[in-house]
Formats: structure tokens, C-alpha cells, sequence
């Protein structure tokens, strides 16, 4: 998940962050990826991290934040005049003094008082740590000098303390939500981002890095703290910081401007998504439902007013929402029902008063615009100038893609038409759009037949934990132990654990939150970062405070003696989040800025945790962990073979779609001229001729639902999901040329893994850090490879 990581986008998405995924309920996708980088520049933060659209079983993750809001009533904020004050007054600030120096937030803490901190610590401790922070940003600006103790250490201990109060603020916000909490959050974050935007607009701060890098002493620093240096500098430069003052206020009015437009882009989405309803009081038109969708469909007419609807009965109500649209694509046996509803799905927000046209006409004229005024090209060279790609490479890797997906996406067309002439139905030699997802479900349900639910008595929590220490031990030589006691947590299901390493000396710590709890913890699973590992703010003066992270999942309780059961899906999650999780803890980076994921390029930074899914494929890993919970019996083998199958199944239509979504936003911000004679669709139309085998609705405009990129920040960034996967692809690869049997190899390979990629996080260039670990620049080959796309050899 990454994108130009600025303080802000670090302060404030940072903690809310990483990694929540969708646990592939093939609903709509929750979560997210990537990792924060504390720099100090504003603004630049992507939205959201939502997942790729809708119809992807990829496993991504990413972050979904509101809207950043500047509240004009900011001014409340720590402000008490000192003149005449009364004896009472006197009573009452001494009172507030007490209050605050128990408040739990403003302590200094090995691990955060998580237990102890409630909704009504929020208001005045953030409050009270904003004023002390921005003293300390006052005197940093007064006394800073251009060397390491005058600018970065100071520096770093403020956007620490900010980022880890702030994370364990968010973070209960996420796991023990309530109406107090929310509203205390919701008090105070337009104070918090307004002091991010200070720190990140602060010209001292700014000609300082310049300094650094312009004086003698620039070759004595480390790589490591040269990344600090540059990265900072760039963020401020593309915040605008730079620029002479009348260029500054125009390019101020156009990031305005920008953020206006992509708000209301997003809210004619929204709006657009609401409007739309479709009643229906006839079982018969909704044949095909599986009863989850039933519930879903009686659910929502419930809250519109119909109060007596069941999954049963009816009536029910189908929108436009992810989930309710998926359900009629994938299970709707109304071939008029899916076109009425797909039609309505590829209009949204493109027409009346909701069309989103011009309003992303005017995003792609003001980004430019912004791209010319910082001397660049175009927006997609803006985009790319914080990440691992190039827009060459990006544009590379896609039309290679491309071109391998292409026969296999035709042919993925033939076995739907087979199939479904095969079950005789009047669409067979006329399959359209609407028509897809369905047969392709039929077609998933004949070959592998996999039910889910059937398989969760072999993976059973504890197992699957086990299993994944064990691996880890095996690549990378950690131990990982219980650790329960150590740390204050918030909840009595939260583990705590240590890791250590093979000298047996404590490295990380991490929680795990497993349990589902609808009525106070948000869906999804992610990881974040809770302590970074950092020499300066280390607690004995002597070594680095280390590095500490959480996982949060959502599983299914145990009950009784019945362990915690997951899903396939749930298992991967798991892998998922770990990896995320090694890289923040296994760091050996001792600069805080750049330590475990902190610093890392959105593009790169989920190839830990993509990378550890692959292991879930394994067969050794796999069956090591599939024992029935009762029986102890190993997974059936043609169930692992038939799990092996599913992961090819059509992934050449599946990456085709990708790849559309991907080549129109980087040919919407490289190429295509705002209010030129061509228009958006014409763009969208050119590219799909390439990339779709059955060419879009001449009336589709699904550009006008194009959140990621026009209301999030995902914009000339789409192409990320793909470039993450080719990177962890391949870096499970190195392991199957090393022989995943050999486990000499096995290991050797994990341990490089782990002095490259897991150790050096931000603090050196991505790409440098592949090629140290694979020994050559990453290649599609290995991502082609495993999604069926390339022969494969017999062996394999
Ligand atoms: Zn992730």
C-alpha cells in the first residue's frame, strides 16, 4: 500500500493502517495494505486503500480512511488566556493538571496502557500532546541546525510520539470501538491534522535537509539515514513546500481545489450507489440465491422500512452496494435481473446531477497542472517519483502481462460458452457482460467443488499458529514464545508474544487479536506498526527500543472445546498479516524513520506479506497444519490438489481486468489532454480494445465509479497491485530454485530473505533490495508461472 508517504499520510493513516484484507468472503473487499513513512510533508495521502474492484479474489489489502477534514473550529484547541484568574479557576486548572498527569495517554510506557485508556483520556490528552509537541516544533524551528542531533533526532521524537499515541488511540478506535470514543476521535483528529500539516509545511525544517545534503558531511552519513535525508526533501518539494511564493499559493489553491473535487467525486459514487434499489417480492426472480445473500437482500429491506421482510419470505432489496451487486452477478439464475442490474452498476454517478464526468476532467486538468508547476511531465511522473516503479516499468510490466493473459483470457471465454452450452441455456452463444461472473461460479462449483465451510475442522487456530511459528523458525531462524502478562492489552482473548532470535535475545514483540466482536471491532484483518525500532528512542540508553506490531483478525470464537475454525481464505489472512508483521519486526534498522515497514514504497511493501501466502500452497507447510481438530486427520490430498487447481482458475481473465484498470489510470495521467479531442471514454474504450476479450457497454462509464483513483489515492497507483504481486511472486521463486524440499536451501534462501528484505525496510531503495536478496531485477516470469499463464514444467 504505498503511495507518497508523507507525515501526514504517516500520522494519519499510520496507525490505522496496513493491512486489513478482505477475508475473502468474496464480498466486497475490506482492507489494506501498505505502510507509513513518516515524512513531514502534507497533503499528498492517498484516501483509501480499497481493494482492486470488485471481482477480484486477489488477496490485497488496504486501508480505508475517511476523508481528511480540516475543521474551521480548530482554534478551541488548547487555547486558555492566562489574564485574571480566579481563585476557582486556579481550583479548576490545578485540577486539570492532576487529571492530566494520570492521564494514561501522556505517560511514558514500554507498552502502551492499552487496558486503561478510555474515550475520556482522548480529548484532553491528545489535546494536552499537541500543545507539548508543537513547543517542541516551535524550538526545533528555532534552534534546528543542519547536522543529525539538531534535525533528525529531534524530528524523529516527534513524529514518534505523535505516531505511537496517536496508533494506540486509532487502534481502540478499531478493536473496542464506542459512540464515546468515536466522537472524542472525531473532537480532536482536525486539531491533530492541522499540527501534521504545520510539521509538514515547515520551511526551517525544510532548508535544513537541504543543508544536510549540500554539506560536506552528506558522505559520511549512512545509506540508511541519506534515504531519510532525500525522502524528506522530495515529500516537501511535492507538498509545494519549494516553490517561490506566488507558484506556492497557486499550487496551495489547486491541492484545494483537488481535494474539493475528489471529496464530491466520491460522494456522487456514494449517492449515486444509495439511489438505486430494486424491490422484489417474487422468490422466483431472485432464484439462485444462496442464503447468505437472501439474508443480506431481506437485511437491507428491513432498513428501508419494510420491517417484516425475511431471507425466506421477502421481500427483498438489492443495491448497487458491492455485496448485493456480486450476489446477483455470481447466483442470480434471471438473466434480465443481472443486465438490469449490471447496466445500472457501470452507469452510477454518470449522469443528472451526480455525473462525475466533468468533475474528472477537471481532477486530470488540475493534476497536471500540479505535475507542471513541480516541472515534471505529467501527474503519473508525480505519482511514480515516490515509489519503486517508473511509468516506463510500470507500462512495461503491464503490456507483458498483458500479452501473456490475453490467449488465456480467450480461452477462458470458450469454457464458459462450452459450459454453459453444455447446460443448455439460450445465452450460450451470446454470453454478455452480465453473464460472466454467473456461468464462471457454475463452472468454479463443477470443476473444484470446494465447499469452505466443509474444511474448517482442519484448520483449527492453534494449529495453524503453530505451523506458522514453525515455518518461521525454519526460514528465518526466530523463536516465537508467549509472552501473555507482559503487555497491558485490550481484550482477554489478545496474545501476546516475544520473538526472539537464534541467540535466544528478544528482537519484537507482537499482539494478536484473532476473535471476531461485531459490536466493537471493525471487519476485516490488518496489521500495523505500535513501537518502530529506533536507536533514538531507545529505553536503556544503550540499545534500540524494539520494534512491536499487532495482527487483528476476524475469526470465528472458539465454543466450548471447539477451537477457533478457519476458512482456506482465513489461513492465507493469517500468512498475510504475518509477513507484514516480520517485516516491521525483524528489521535490523536502528534509524527509526526507516525501520520495518516505515519508509518502504507503496508499491513494494506488500511483498513480505503476499510472499508468505505463497507458503499456504505449499505441501509440506499445508499439510503440517490441515489436521482435522477432532480426528487428527491430514487433509485429503485430492482437497489439497483441488485447492492447487482453484488458484489458476480463470486468472487470465482475472489479470486482464487488472491490467485494464491499471493501463487506463496511468493513460489518464500520462497521455490523454484535459478538454483534447479525445474524452475519458475514448481513452477507456482504446485501452479495453487490448485488455478485454468482450469489449466494454458502449455506454459504460465505469470511469465515474473509479474511486481509487479519482476519490482515493490511488491515482497513475492502480498498476501497485499488480507490480506487488510480480515482486512477491518472484521472491517465493528464489525458494522453488532452491528446491522447497532441500531445506538446507530452504533455509540458506529464508536467511537471505531475512538480511535483505525483512531487514533493511526503508532504508534502502527497494528495488537495490531485490536484487541484493534475488540477485537480479525481479521478473513477471514467476507470477505467470503461478497463475497458470506460462507451460509449465513437468516437474512443477
Ligand atoms: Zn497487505
Amino acid at each position: 500500500m504505498k503511495h507518497p508517504f508523507t507525515l501526514l499520510a504517516s500520522l494519519l493513516i499510520f496507525n490505522m493502517l496496513m493491512a486489513t484484507r478482505v477475508s475473502l468472503s468474496r464480498s466486497v473487499p475490506t482492507l489494506l495494505k501498505r505502510a507509513p513513512y513518516p515524512h513531514f510533508a502534507p497533503k499528498r495521502l492517498p484516501k483509501s486503500h480499497p481493494c482492486p474492484l470488485w471481482s477480484s479474489s486477489f488477496t490485497f489489502c488496504l486501508t480505508l480512511r475517511k476523508p481528511i477534514t480540516t475543521s474551521p473550529s480548530f482554534s478551541r484547541a488548547c487555547s486558555s488566556s492566562p489574564s485574571s484568574i480566579s481563585a476557582t479557576q486556579m481550583a479548576a486548572s490545578a485540577a486539570v493538571d492532576e487529571a492530566l498527569s494520570a492521564n494514561p495517554l501522556l505517560q511514558d510506557f514500554d507498552f502502551p496502557p492499552f487496558d486503561v485508556v478510555h474515550a475520556s483520556h482522548v480529548r484532553p490528552g491528545i489535546r494536552a500532546l499537541l500543545k507539548k509537541l508543537e513547543s517542541d516544533l516551535e524550538e526545533l524551528e528555532r534552534t534546528v541546525e543542519p547536522t543529525w542531533p539538531k534535525l533528525v533526532v529531534p524530528l524523529e521524537k516527534i513524529v514518534d510520539r505523535l505516531s505511537v499515541v496517536w496508533g494506540v488511540v486509532n487502534h481502540l478506535k478499531a478493536v473496542k470501538d464506542s459512540s464515546e470514543l468515536r466522537s472524542a476521535i472525531e473532537e480532536v483528529q482536525p486539531e491533530k491534522v492541522k499540527f501534521s500539516l504545520r510539521l509538514g509545511q515547515s520551511k526551517p525544517i525544510y532548508n535544513a535537509f537541504k543543508a544536510i545534503q549540500d554539506s560536506p558531511d552528506w558522505k559520511t552519513l549512512s545509506e540508511a539515514q541519506k534515504r531519510i535525508v532525500e525522502s524528506q526533501i522530495k515529500e516537501a518539494v511535492l507538498s509545494g513546500v519549494a516553490l517561490e511564493d506566488d507558484k506556492r499559493e497557486n499550487f496551495n489553491k489547486i491541492e484545494q481545489e483537488l481535494e474539493r473535487l475528489s471529496q464530491k467525486f466520491g460522494e456522487n459514487v456514494l449517492d449515486a450507489t444509495k439511489k438505486f434499489e430494486k424491490l422484489i417480492t417474487d422468490k422466483n426472480e431472485i432464484d439462485g440465491f444462496p442464503a447468505t445473500a437472501l439474508g443480506l437482500a431481506a437485511q437491507t429491506a428491513v432498513s428501508k422500512g419494510h420491517e417484516n421482510a425475511t431471507a425466506e419470505d421477502g421481500p427483498w432489496i438489492i443495491t448497487l452496494d458491492g455485496p448485493s451487486f456480486l450476489s446477483v452477478m455470481q447466483h442470480a439464475r434471471n438473466r434480465s435481473l443481472r443486465e438490469e442490474i449490471y447496466r445500472a452498476y457501470v452507469t452510477r454517478a454518470s449522469s443528472g446531477d451526480l455525473d462525475n464526468t466533468a468533475i474528472i476532467d477537471s481532477i486530470l486538468k488540475l493534476r497536471l497542472e500540479k505535475a507542471k508547476l513541480l516541472n515534471y511531465n505529467n501527474y503519473a511522473e508525480v505519482s511514480m517519483a515516490t515509489k519503486m516503479a517508473t511509468v516506463e516499468k510500470a507500462e512495461e510490466l503491464l503490456e507483458k502481462l498483458r500479452s501473456a493473459s490475453w490467449k488465456a483470457g480467450v480461452q477462458d471465454m470458450e469454457d464458459l460458452k462450452n459450459f454453459s452450452k453444455s447446460q443448455d441455456v439460450p445465452e450460450a452463444d451470446d454470453l454478455n457482460h452480465w453473464d460472466i461472473s454467473f456461468w464462471s461460479e457454475r463452472l468454479r462449483e463443477s470443476k473444484f467443488d470446494i465447499n469452505e465451510e466443509e474444511l474448517r475442522p482442519y484448520f483449527s487456530l492453534p494449529k495453524v499458529m503453530d505451523g506458522l511459528f514453525s515455518l518461521a523458525n525454519k526460514l528465518f531462524g526466530i523463536d516465537i514464545e508467549p509472552a501473555d502478562g507482559l503487555a497491558p492489552v485490550w481484550n482477554n482473548d489478545v496474545r501476546f508474544y516475544r520473538v526472539k532470535d537464534s541467540s535466544g535475545a528478544p528482537i519484537a514483540y507482537f499482539y494478536f487479536d484473532p476473535y471476531t466482536r461485531p459490536s466493537e471491532k471493525r471487519g476485516g484483518a490488518w496489521m500495523d506498526e505500535v513501537l518502530a525500532r529506533s536507536r533514538v528512542l531507545s529505553r536503556d540508553g544503550t540499545s534500540p527500543r524494539l520494534p512491536v506490531a499487532h495482527m487483528v483478525c476476524n475469526q470465528s470464537p472458539p465454543v466450548g472445546e471447539k477451537p477457533s475454525l478457519m476458512t482456506f481464505r482465513e489461513v492465507e489472512t493469517v500468512f498475510h498479516e504475518f509477513g507484514h508483521a516480520l517485516q516491521h519486526m525483524l528489521t535490523k534498522q536502528d534509524e527509526g524513520l526507516v525501520a520495518g515497514i516505515r519508509g518502504v514504497e507503496w508499491d513494494a511493501v506488500e511483498l513480505p506479506s503476499q510472499f508468505m501466502e505463497n507458503w499456504c500452497y505449499h505441501r509440506d507447510t499445508l499439510m503440517s497444519i490441515a489436521k482435522h481438530y477432532e480426528t487428527g486427520e491430514t487433509l485429503p490430498e485430492e482437497v489439497y490438489l483441488k485447492l492447487l487447481a482453484a488458484r489458476t482458475f480463470r486468472a487470465g481473465s482475472l489479470s486482464l481486468r487488472q491490467i485494464r484498470f491499471a493501463s487506463v489510470d496511468l493513460k489518464l495521467h500520462t497521455d490523454y489532454i484535459p478538454g483534447g479531442s479525445e474524452t475519458i471514454y475514448d481513452v477507456d474504450r482504446r485501452v479495453s480494445e487490448r485488455t478485454q476479450v468482450i469489449p466494454p457497454l458502449p455506454e459504460d462509464r465505469f470511469l465515474c465509479g473509479f474511486s481509487h483513483i479519482f476519490g482515493g489515492g490511488y491515482a497513475a497507483g492502480y498498476y501497485s497491485y499488480k507490480w506487488a504481486e510480480v515482486l512477491s511472486a518472484d521472491a517465493f521463486s528464489a525458494f522453488e530454485d532452491a528446491g522447497l524440499d532441500n531445506s538446507q536451501a530452504v533455509k540458506e534462501t529464508g536467511h537471505k530473505f531475512r538480511e535483505t528484505i525483512l531487514a533493511l525496510g526503508g532504508g534502502k531503495a527497494p528495488l537495490e533490495v531485490f536484487v541484493e536478496f534475488r540477485g537480479r531485477e525481479p521478473s513477471p516470469e514467476p507470477l505467470l508461472r503461478h497463475n497458470g499463464l506460462l507451460p509449465v514444467p513437468a516437474s512443477a
